[in-house]
């Protein structure tokens, strides 16, 4: 068999069917394929894959097609290496690519294919989980199939985002992430503003606690040489703010991280906080966990300015430059990397980012291929556009509770005065990209999920090229 051949066999049974190049498996005689309006396995031969594989049906000489599914992802996985997640902590720079939908994975890793980056593929919060209506399961699948799909051979990890609860990690494991990141927000405490209360709070730790750490950080010359030098008032700060969540961090690490029986990827954030991490505290807590034998793979802290989603970079750029210089020295000197967490659209700090971690550094993105996916709507199928638009609107205040956005929508220009050629252009402005962006779960859940999902796939060309184009610029800026 060959492409030639296996396309000609499918297209008489399908006009429309295509073949996706890369996936081709000669020593499984198997390949990837799109027939009759769905993305399959099509295998010519009885390989022990093809024998595997559940649910299929002929299509004419020799040649088999097989959903893929939950059922055949796993046995893709028992059959083919590359299919499986696997750590990345070995390489320097690793991308997160949330999918919500599950449908860009595809694109992705055309864009990965051209640059020096490791891709994590599978990226879900459990609020998007909530949100989306899907399981671990599912997004797993989405991003195994994009693998094969796209012949990807470099590997690529998944990854449980900002999981709180230990039965969540355990559960992901369980699934086969490969990655877990650790949001240590519920264990933090803000520190109180007024020098009083914070002594206050800060007298209520045990004392010999407070006796160690009082003589090994103040003053402490490492923590100076790299610019995050900690007086008293910063020790009590550091000191409050994760004195519950270090041993939190442990417990996770040592009875469930360190026992998966594998190389899991540990990320620890704490960006989803109401207070900047300082330098001081990033030390404070670089060496607390060192101290408990931690191996930490990157960091996630709460940078100077606002990382809203959906928008570029709200503040002081020069600020942030001087800020995550320091934050980049203490992840260097304790040997992990810097995570950047709502990294799409961050334009404008990509340089910094690119230049300030020396190539090591992992950066999320989620939104913005949800976007891209609603501009290819808002272009090719208008009436659709509306409906999820005024959806949208209904929702916004609902959805302002799960995400911290601006959005003002007095901005946003009322969509009866909008023609349908112009629709697109609501992607290019802040308050209407934050409006679509945060509201998604009340639109696949009010009866537009179906028709999203159709018109996405009617338009799946459209949608990989703007894919490219827009997460191409991300990568590209990152010096990849
Ligand atoms: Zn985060």
């Amino acid at each position: 068999m060959d492409k030639t051949k296996a396309l000609e066999i499918l297209q008489k049974a399908d006009a429309s069917a295509e073949l996706y190049e890369d996936s081709w498996m000669p020593e499984q005689s198997a390949f990837a394929a799109w027939f009759e309006g769905a993305d399959v396995l099509a295998t010519w031969d009885d390989s022990p894959l093809a024998k595997a594989l559940t649910g299929g049906k002929d299509v004419s000489d020799g040649i088999r097609v097989y959903p893929m599914n939950h059922a055949n992802r796993l046995v893709v996985n028992e059959h083919l290496e590359f299919t499986r997640p696997v750590s990345l902590a070995a390489y320097g720079r690793t991308f997160g690519l949330g999918d919500r939908l599950g449908l860009a994975g595809y694109a992705h890793l055309q864009i990965v294919k051209e640059h020096d980056v490791k891709p994590i593929l599978a990226q879900q919060s459990m609020r998007e989980l909530t949100l989306t209506n899907r399981t671990w399961d599912d997004v797993l699948d989405a991003a195994v199939w994009a693998v094969v799909k796209a012949g990807w051979k470099g590997g690529f990890g998944a990854d449980g985002d900002h999981l709180k609860k230990p039965e969540d990690i355990r559960h992901a494991l369980s699934c086969g992430y490969s990655m877990i990141t650790l949001d240590c927000s519920e264990n933090l405490k803000t520190p109180p503003a007024d020098p009083a209360e914070l002594e206050k709070v800060y007298n209520a730790i045990d004392a010999a606690k407070r006796a160690e750490w009082e003589a090994e950080y103040i003053g402490n010359p490492l923590a100076e040489k790299l610019g995050a030098s900690i007086d008293k008032a910063a020790l009590m700060r550091a000191a409050v703010a994760f004195g519950d969540a270090i041993p939190f961090i442990i417990d996770i690490y040592e009875n469930i991280i360190t026992k998966a029986g594998r190389r899991i990827d540990f990320e620890v954030s704490v960006d989803e906080t109401p207070f900047e991490t300082e330098p001081a505290t990033h030390f404070f807590v670089a060496n607390e966990l060192k101290k408990a034998k931690v191996v930490a793979d990157s960091m996630a802290p709460r940078f100077v300015g606002e990382f809203q989603k959906g928008i570029d970079y709200i503040g002081n750029v020069k600020e942030f430059h001087e800020c995550f210089k320091v934050h980049c020295a203490i992840a260097k000197e304790f040997g992990y990397r810097i995570s950047v967490h709502s990294g799409s659209d961050k334009f404008s700090i990509y340089p910094s980012v690119a230049e300030l971690t020396g190539g090591k550094f992992h950066v999320k993105t989620a939104g913005t291929n949800w976007l891209e996916a609603v501009r290819v709507i808002a272009e090719k199928e208008p009436e659709l556009y509306r409906k999820m638009h005024r959806c949208a609107l209904e929702n916004l205040e609902k959805a302002k509770a799960l995400y911290v956005v601006h959005c003002d929508v007095s901005k946003i220009k009322p969509l009866d005065e909008v023609a349908d050629g112009d629709l697109g252009d609501y992607l290019n402005h802040d308050d209407s990209r934050q409006l679509l962006h945060i509201t998604y779960g009340f639109m696949l859940e009010q009866g537009l999920r179906e028709p999203i999902y159709a018109a996405l796939k009617k338009h799946r060309k459209v949608y990989d090229q703007y894919l490219k184009r827009h997460i191409g610029k991300h990568i590209s800026l990152l010096g990849c």
